[in-house]
């Protein structure tokens, strides 16, 4: 019985689910599994799977998708789209969307092992398919690393892992050495006195120290990071009060930081502390702020000998023009926690999911930019088709170019 992907796609697009919650995605990426007669284990990690599909002696191939959603309320208009809710770790009721594609991950994924599963007798060694949870906290390979996945299934020679992007349909996006960068997610509390907002003079108004905060961390990669490096300070949430004319007693920030190495990510943290403190300070506060780190992602590194030879293999598979390198991204990613704690290489590449006319339009006209919705857009649409069936050969090509 031959998976039906592009079903697969659109019911998974259609029931996102938060971090840690993947039960239904979970539940279905098994339900295939048990279809396809490939053994494996489910809760690791508390949602995640991992798929061992032996096929003698050869080395260990493991491929890595991951399947949560984002709080993101979906604009795309897709027949298909979002209209799912769900309760964020703060307790609010939230819209949800698949708006980072991991869903097209899940199901390239289990289209790749079908494909393995099929051909077995055109290759031999081991494929674990890893079906990670929680990948928006920076928490879900940490969370199967440590519920003893290394133990569970074979160790792997290498990790490979694809992310869809931005990019038109048909292009893989790859480099070797640091393809994304390293990230902290930080919660900054920053304590006033609250008060009637007509009496400010009795008060420590926290929104104006957060409005001053949040300006002077502005100028943090603008005046303090040497112009040749890649930094990125971005506060992406901040909140505080409740009313008109109340004074609020605190304001909470939430702050994305990211860096291409662990230096650089000391010397920012050091940044923000400073610049945190020192506003609050200026600003009277009688306590100190808070700052807490909620996740650490590690730059995601492509071994150079390993990223060059999947490179061809992608080359001799769909053409020379087939793989670009899409430079260094900003964004952060947790795959890497799973090469860096069994010790062997990592390979994750880009492959685009834009229809080729849409994008050539848009860079004709200099306006990619604004006008190509990116992963964690609520108009984030990848077209089907052929995005699904190279999400597929991508992961398939891969392996077999590390199997025997
Ligand atoms: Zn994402
Ligand atoms: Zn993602």
């Amino acid at each position: 019985m031959a998976l039906d992907l592009e079903a697969i796609y659109t019911d998974l697009h259609r029931h996102p689910e938060l971090s840690f919650q993947e039960t239904r995605t979970a539940g279905v990426v098994g339900a295939h599994l048990t279809a396809l007669g490939i053994p494996f284990e489910a809760g690791i990690g508390r949602t995640g799977i991992a798929a061992t599909l032996a096929n003698g002696d050869g080395p260990v191939v493991w491929l890595r998708a991951d399947m949560d959603a984002l709080p993101v309320e979906e604009r795309t208009g897709l027949p298909y789209a979002s209209t799912a809710r769900g309760v964020d770790p703060a307790g609010n009721d939230v819209p949800v969307m698949h708006a980072c594609g991991h869903d097209m991950h899940t199901t390239a994924l289990l289209g790749a092992l079908e494909r393995l599963a099929a051909t077995r007798e055109e290759w031999s060694g081991t494929v674990v398919g890893v079906f990670q949870p929680a990948e928006e906290l920076g928490a879900g390979s940490r969370a199967m690393l440590g519920d003893g996945l290394l133990r569970r299934v074979p160790h792997p020679d290498i990790v490979l892992g694809q992310h869809i992007t931005a990019l038109p349909a048909g292009v893989v996006g790859m480099r070797p050495g640091t393809q994304m960068t390293a990230s902290d997610g930080l919660t900054v509390t920053l304590y006033g006195r609250g008060g009637h907002g007509s009496r400010p003079h009795a008060t420590i108004d926290p929104v104006v120290m957060a409005a001053a905060t949040i300006m002077r961390l502005q100028t943090l990669v603008a005046r303090e990071v040497d112009p040749r490096e890649t930094a990125v300070v971005t506060v992406g949430s901040v909140h505080s009060g409740l009313k008109h004319n109340i004074i609020p007693a605190e304001a909470t920030l939430q702050l994305s930081l990211r860096y291409t190495d662990d230096e650089a990510r000391e010397r920012m943290l050091g940044r923000v502390e400073r610049v945190v403190r020192g506003e609050a300070a200026a600003a009277g506060a009688e306590r100190e702020p808070s700052i807490v780190i909620d996740h650490t992602l590690p730059p995601t590194i492509n071994d150079p000998v390993s990223e060059a030879r999947t490179a061809d293999a992608f080359r001799r598979a769909f053409g020379e023009q087939a793989v670009t390198d899409p430079g260094l991204f900003t964004g952060s990613e947790d795959v890497s926690w799973f090469a860096r704690d069994a010790g062997v290489p990592l390979v994750f590449w880009f492959w685009g999911g834009l229809d080729h006319d849409v994008y050539a339009t848009a860079l004709a006209a200099g306006t990619v930019d604004r006008d190509i919705p990116t992963i964690h857009s609520p108009l984030f649409a990848p077209v089907l088709h052929p995005t699904i069936e190279r999400g597929v050969a991508n992961l398939v090509v891969a392996a077999r170019e590390w199997l025997a």
